[in-house]
Protein backbone atom coordinates (compact mmCIF):
# COMPACT_ATOMS: atom_id res chain seq x y z
CA UNK A 1 0.00 0.00 0.00
CA UNK A 2 1.39 3.46 -0.92
CA UNK A 3 2.64 4.88 2.09
CA UNK A 4 1.03 8.29 1.33
CA UNK A 5 -2.74 6.68 2.04
CA UNK A 6 -4.38 6.99 5.38
CA UNK A 7 -7.42 5.33 4.27
CA UNK A 8 -7.44 3.03 0.87
CA UNK A 9 -10.75 1.47 -0.40
CA UNK A 10 -12.11 -0.94 -3.49
CA UNK A 11 -14.76 -2.27 -3.91
CA UNK A 12 -16.67 -1.66 -1.07
CA UNK A 13 -19.92 -3.17 -0.19
CA UNK A 14 -22.51 -3.64 2.37
CA UNK A 15 -26.38 -4.61 2.72
CA UNK A 16 -28.48 -5.04 5.03
CA UNK A 17 -30.63 -7.36 4.40
CA UNK A 18 -32.66 -6.23 0.90
CA UNK A 19 -31.12 -2.43 1.51
CA UNK A 20 -27.80 -2.13 -0.19
CA UNK A 21 -25.97 0.51 1.79
CA UNK A 22 -22.62 0.73 0.74
CA UNK A 23 -22.97 0.04 -3.63
CA UNK A 24 -19.15 -0.39 -4.37
CA UNK A 25 -17.12 2.19 -3.00
CA UNK A 26 -13.32 3.45 -4.32
CA UNK A 27 -11.62 6.21 -2.20
CA UNK A 28 -8.24 7.01 -1.04
CA UNK A 29 -7.46 9.83 1.41
CA UNK A 30 -3.93 11.30 1.49
CA UNK A 31 -2.51 11.45 5.12
CA UNK A 32 -2.53 15.01 6.20
CA UNK A 33 -5.63 15.11 4.57
CA UNK A 34 -9.36 16.84 5.44
CA UNK A 35 -11.49 15.02 3.87
CA UNK A 36 -15.45 15.34 4.10
CA UNK A 37 -18.11 12.95 3.29
CA UNK A 38 -21.57 14.54 1.87
CA UNK A 39 -24.43 12.94 0.87
CA UNK A 40 -28.32 12.24 1.70
CA UNK A 41 -29.80 10.57 4.71
CA UNK A 42 -29.39 7.21 4.03
CA UNK A 43 -26.48 7.91 1.39
CA UNK A 44 -24.54 5.17 3.49
CA UNK A 45 -22.03 7.69 4.95
CA UNK A 46 -22.40 6.14 8.74
CA UNK A 47 -22.07 2.72 7.11
CA UNK A 48 -18.81 3.48 5.57
CA UNK A 49 -17.10 5.47 7.82
CA UNK A 50 -18.37 2.59 10.85
CA UNK A 51 -16.54 0.14 8.28
CA UNK A 52 -13.48 2.55 8.54
CA UNK A 53 -13.27 2.59 12.31
CA UNK A 54 -14.10 -1.18 12.39
CA UNK A 55 -16.70 -1.14 14.14
CA UNK A 56 -18.90 -2.97 10.93
CA UNK A 57 -18.54 -5.70 8.64
CA UNK A 58 -18.14 -5.47 5.39
CA UNK A 59 -20.10 -7.91 2.92
CA UNK A 60 -16.80 -7.23 0.16
CA UNK A 61 -14.14 -5.22 -0.73
CA UNK A 62 -10.27 -3.90 0.15
CA UNK A 63 -10.12 -1.88 2.91
CA UNK A 64 -6.65 -0.27 4.42
CA UNK A 65 -7.00 2.02 7.17
CA UNK A 66 -3.22 2.87 8.23
CA UNK A 67 -2.02 -0.13 6.82
CA UNK A 68 -4.41 -1.77 8.38
CA UNK A 69 -7.82 -3.39 7.67
CA UNK A 70 -10.08 -2.21 9.67
CA UNK A 71 -12.00 -5.51 10.45
CA UNK A 72 -8.79 -7.80 11.84
CA UNK A 73 -5.97 -4.79 12.51
CA UNK A 74 -2.99 -4.84 13.81
CA UNK A 75 -1.99 -4.70 17.73
CA UNK A 76 -2.20 -0.60 18.55
CA UNK A 77 -4.09 0.09 15.50
CA UNK A 78 -7.04 1.48 17.68
CA UNK A 79 -5.05 3.97 19.61
CA UNK A 80 -3.73 5.56 16.28
CA UNK A 81 -7.50 6.26 15.14
CA UNK A 82 -9.33 8.95 16.98
CA UNK A 83 -13.30 8.58 16.50
CA UNK A 84 -15.74 11.55 18.40
CA UNK A 85 -18.87 9.67 18.59
CA UNK A 86 -22.31 11.59 18.92
CA UNK A 87 -22.89 11.98 22.82
CA UNK A 88 -20.80 10.04 25.69
CA UNK A 89 -23.67 9.92 27.59
CA UNK A 90 -22.33 7.34 30.01
CA UNK A 91 -20.50 9.70 32.79
CA UNK A 92 -22.95 12.07 33.46
CA UNK A 93 -21.82 12.76 36.98
CA UNK A 94 -17.86 12.94 36.36
CA UNK A 95 -16.59 16.07 35.39
CA UNK A 96 -15.28 17.18 32.65
CA UNK A 97 -11.50 16.80 33.32
CA UNK A 98 -12.19 13.53 35.44
CA UNK A 99 -13.66 11.82 31.89
CA UNK A 100 -10.65 13.14 30.35
CA UNK A 101 -8.15 11.99 31.98
CA UNK A 102 -10.00 8.42 32.22
CA UNK A 103 -9.89 8.43 28.42
CA UNK A 104 -6.38 9.09 28.83
CA UNK A 105 -5.75 6.08 30.56
CA UNK A 106 -6.70 4.20 28.01
CA UNK A 107 -3.93 5.34 25.36
CA UNK A 108 -0.45 4.41 25.36
CA UNK A 109 0.91 8.26 24.59
CA UNK A 110 -1.75 10.00 25.16
CA UNK A 111 -2.13 14.06 25.36
CA UNK A 112 -1.91 16.30 28.46
CA UNK A 113 -5.69 15.96 29.93
CA UNK A 114 -5.59 19.74 30.85
CA UNK A 115 -4.10 20.66 27.48
CA UNK A 116 -6.74 18.88 25.51
CA UNK A 117 -9.61 20.63 27.90
CA UNK A 118 -8.10 24.01 26.99
CA UNK A 119 -7.80 22.94 23.45
CA UNK A 120 -11.72 22.65 22.96
CA UNK A 121 -12.34 25.38 24.97
CA UNK A 122 -13.57 23.88 27.67
CA UNK A 123 -11.23 25.09 30.63
CA UNK A 124 -13.30 26.77 31.93
CA UNK A 125 -16.02 23.88 32.62
CA UNK A 126 -12.93 21.32 33.46
CA UNK A 127 -14.58 20.99 37.18
CA UNK A 128 -18.20 21.20 35.86
CA UNK A 129 -20.29 18.01 35.92
CA UNK A 130 -20.72 16.81 32.38
CA UNK A 131 -24.78 16.01 32.44
CA UNK A 132 -24.63 20.30 33.10
CA UNK A 133 -22.82 21.06 29.69
CA UNK A 134 -24.39 22.35 26.80
CA UNK A 135 -25.24 20.67 23.79
CA UNK A 136 -22.43 22.87 22.17
CA UNK A 137 -19.96 21.76 25.08
CA UNK A 138 -21.10 18.33 25.15
CA UNK A 139 -19.78 17.97 21.65
CA UNK A 140 -16.79 19.69 22.52
CA UNK A 141 -16.20 16.90 25.06
CA UNK A 142 -16.69 14.50 22.33
CA UNK A 143 -13.74 16.03 20.34
CA UNK A 144 -11.35 15.88 23.74
CA UNK A 145 -11.93 12.23 24.09
CA UNK A 146 -11.55 11.43 20.26
CA UNK A 147 -8.03 13.45 20.08
CA UNK A 148 -6.63 12.25 23.70
CA UNK A 149 -4.33 9.76 22.47
CA UNK A 150 -2.87 11.62 19.81
CA UNK A 151 -4.49 10.04 16.65
CA UNK A 152 -2.89 10.10 13.09
CA UNK A 153 -6.41 9.52 11.74
CA UNK A 154 -9.59 11.36 13.35
CA UNK A 155 -13.43 10.43 12.37
CA UNK A 156 -15.81 13.13 12.60
CA UNK A 157 -19.53 11.91 12.77
CA UNK A 158 -21.52 15.56 11.95
CA UNK A 159 -19.42 17.25 14.52
CA UNK A 160 -20.84 20.49 14.52
CA UNK A 161 -24.24 19.74 14.64
CA UNK A 162 -26.14 22.04 16.79
CA UNK A 163 -23.75 24.20 17.40
CA UNK A 164 -24.41 28.34 17.48
CA UNK A 165 -22.48 30.08 14.59
CA UNK A 166 -19.64 30.89 17.11
CA UNK A 167 -18.78 27.65 18.27
CA UNK A 168 -19.05 26.27 14.83
CA UNK A 169 -15.96 28.99 13.87
CA UNK A 170 -14.42 28.37 17.02
CA UNK A 171 -15.06 24.04 16.15
CA UNK A 172 -13.54 24.64 12.67
CA UNK A 173 -9.69 26.69 14.66
CA UNK A 174 -9.96 24.06 16.03
CA UNK A 175 -9.95 21.46 12.95
CA UNK A 176 -7.60 23.71 11.39
CA UNK A 177 -5.26 23.01 13.91
CA UNK A 178 -5.22 19.63 13.84
CA UNK A 179 -4.65 19.30 10.54
CA UNK A 180 -1.82 22.11 10.63
CA UNK A 181 -0.30 19.65 13.14
CA UNK A 182 -0.31 16.82 10.82
CA UNK A 183 -3.53 14.49 11.54
CA UNK A 184 -5.38 13.08 9.24
CA UNK A 185 -9.75 14.02 9.13
CA UNK A 186 -12.70 12.45 7.86
CA UNK A 187 -15.70 14.16 8.36
CA UNK A 188 -18.83 13.82 7.72
CA UNK A 189 -21.57 16.57 7.63
CA UNK A 190 -24.78 17.94 6.63
CA UNK A 191 -23.59 21.72 6.42
CA UNK A 192 -22.03 22.62 2.80
CA UNK A 193 -20.49 25.96 4.53
CA UNK A 194 -18.50 23.56 6.92
CA UNK A 195 -16.81 21.46 4.37
CA UNK A 196 -15.94 23.87 2.14
CA UNK A 197 -14.22 25.72 5.05
CA UNK A 198 -12.48 23.37 6.12
CA UNK A 199 -11.81 20.05 3.47
CA UNK A 200 -9.56 19.62 0.80
CA UNK A 201 -11.55 17.33 -0.59
CA UNK A 202 -15.01 16.13 -0.54
CA UNK A 203 -16.32 13.33 -1.56
CA UNK A 204 -20.53 12.86 -2.28
CA UNK A 205 -22.26 9.33 -1.74
CA UNK A 206 -25.87 9.34 -3.13
CA UNK A 207 -27.50 5.77 -2.70
CA UNK A 208 -24.48 3.82 -1.87
CA UNK A 209 -21.66 4.92 -4.80
CA UNK A 210 -19.36 7.69 -4.34
CA UNK A 211 -20.42 10.11 -7.60
CA UNK A 212 -17.40 12.57 -7.48
CA UNK A 213 -14.56 13.17 -5.14
CA UNK A 214 -12.78 16.92 -5.68
CA UNK A 215 -11.69 20.24 -4.11
CA UNK A 216 -14.62 21.91 -2.65
CA UNK A 217 -14.17 24.45 -5.34
CA UNK A 218 -13.88 22.05 -8.66
CA UNK A 219 -16.94 19.64 -7.48
CA UNK A 220 -19.86 19.66 -10.22
CA UNK A 221 -17.10 21.53 -12.52
CA UNK A 222 -18.11 24.67 -10.79
CA UNK A 223 -15.41 27.17 -11.74
CA UNK A 224 -16.63 25.78 -15.37
CA UNK A 225 -20.12 26.91 -13.93
CA UNK A 226 -21.67 30.36 -15.69
CA UNK A 227 -21.64 33.15 -13.90
CA UNK A 228 -24.77 35.00 -12.83
CA UNK A 229 -24.64 38.59 -13.43
CA UNK A 230 -27.42 40.85 -11.65
CA UNK A 231 -27.50 44.68 -12.04
CA UNK A 232 -30.78 47.68 -12.30
CA UNK A 233 -31.56 49.21 -15.13
CA UNK A 234 -31.57 53.28 -14.74
CA UNK A 235 -35.30 53.39 -13.86
CA UNK A 236 -34.54 50.62 -10.85
CA UNK A 237 -35.82 47.26 -13.04
CA UNK A 238 -33.87 44.27 -11.94
CA UNK A 239 -31.59 42.40 -14.57
CA UNK A 240 -30.10 39.47 -15.03
CA UNK A 241 -27.77 37.75 -17.54
CA UNK A 242 -25.76 34.68 -17.77
CA UNK A 243 -21.81 34.39 -18.94
CA UNK A 244 -19.28 32.76 -19.05
CA UNK A 245 -17.05 36.28 -19.89
CA UNK A 246 -18.73 38.12 -17.08
CA UNK A 247 -16.08 40.57 -16.83
CA UNK A 248 -16.34 41.70 -20.55
CA UNK A 249 -20.23 42.21 -19.91
CA UNK A 250 -19.18 43.76 -16.36
CA UNK A 251 -16.89 46.33 -18.57
CA UNK A 252 -19.92 46.78 -21.09
CA UNK A 253 -22.19 47.62 -18.87
CA UNK A 254 -19.48 49.95 -16.81
CA UNK A 255 -19.58 51.70 -20.03
CA UNK A 256 -23.56 51.80 -20.64
CA UNK A 257 -23.82 53.26 -17.30
CA UNK A 258 -20.48 55.40 -17.39
CA UNK A 259 -19.04 54.69 -13.91
CA UNK A 260 -20.94 52.19 -11.13
CA UNK A 261 -23.35 49.72 -12.42
CA UNK A 262 -26.10 49.89 -9.82
CA UNK A 263 -26.99 46.83 -7.69
CA UNK A 264 -24.21 44.94 -9.35
CA UNK A 265 -23.33 41.34 -8.26
CA UNK A 266 -21.60 38.50 -9.88
CA UNK A 267 -22.17 34.98 -8.60
CA UNK A 268 -20.99 31.75 -9.63
CA UNK A 269 -22.95 28.46 -8.38
CA UNK A 270 -22.17 27.61 -4.37
CA UNK A 271 -21.37 24.42 -3.76
CA UNK A 272 -24.59 24.01 -2.62
CA UNK A 273 -26.06 24.88 -5.51
CA UNK A 274 -24.28 21.81 -7.20
CA UNK A 275 -24.68 19.54 -4.45
CA UNK A 276 -28.23 19.45 -4.66
CA UNK A 277 -27.74 19.36 -8.31
CA UNK A 278 -25.60 16.51 -8.07
CA UNK A 279 -27.98 14.48 -5.67
CA UNK A 280 -30.92 15.67 -7.33
CA UNK A 281 -30.13 13.90 -10.41
CA UNK A 282 -29.58 10.65 -9.53
P1 LIG B 1 -27.65 10.00 7.56
O1 LIG B 1 -27.19 11.22 6.82
O2 LIG B 1 -29.14 9.98 7.70
O3 LIG B 1 -26.91 9.72 8.82
P2 LIG B 1 -26.11 7.95 6.13
O4 LIG B 1 -25.62 8.46 4.83
O5 LIG B 1 -25.16 7.92 7.26
O6 LIG B 1 -27.41 8.73 6.55
P3 LIG B 1 -26.45 5.09 6.61
O7 LIG B 1 -26.77 5.24 8.06
O8 LIG B 1 -25.15 4.51 6.26
O9 LIG B 1 -26.66 6.47 5.84
O10 LIG B 1 -27.61 4.20 5.97
C1 LIG B 1 -27.58 3.72 4.62
C2 LIG B 1 -28.77 2.79 4.40
O11 LIG B 1 -28.60 1.61 5.19
C3 LIG B 1 -30.11 3.38 4.79
O12 LIG B 1 -31.07 2.92 3.90
C4 LIG B 1 -30.35 2.82 6.18
O13 LIG B 1 -31.73 2.70 6.43
C5 LIG B 1 -29.69 1.45 6.09
N1 LIG B 1 -29.15 1.01 7.39
C6 LIG B 1 -28.16 1.62 8.10
N2 LIG B 1 -27.86 0.92 9.21
C7 LIG B 1 -28.68 -0.16 9.22
C8 LIG B 1 -28.86 -1.27 10.12
N3 LIG B 1 -28.12 -1.40 11.23
N4 LIG B 1 -29.79 -2.18 9.80
C9 LIG B 1 -30.54 -2.07 8.68
N5 LIG B 1 -30.41 -1.06 7.80
C10 LIG B 1 -29.50 -0.11 8.05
Amino acid sequence: MDDQLAISVRGLRKAYGDTVAVAGVDLDVHRGEVFALLGPNGAGKTTTVEILEGFRQRDAGEVRVLGSDPANPEANWRARVGIVLQGTGEFDELTVGEVVRHFAGFYPDADDPDKVVERVGLAGKAKARTHTLSGGQKRRLDVALGIIGRPELLFLDEPTTGFDPEARREFWELIRDLAAAGTTIVLTTHYLDEAEALADRVGVIVGGRLVEVAPPKELGHRQEALATISWRTPDGTPETAQSATPTALVTELAARFGGEVPGLTVTRPTLEDVYLTMIGHR
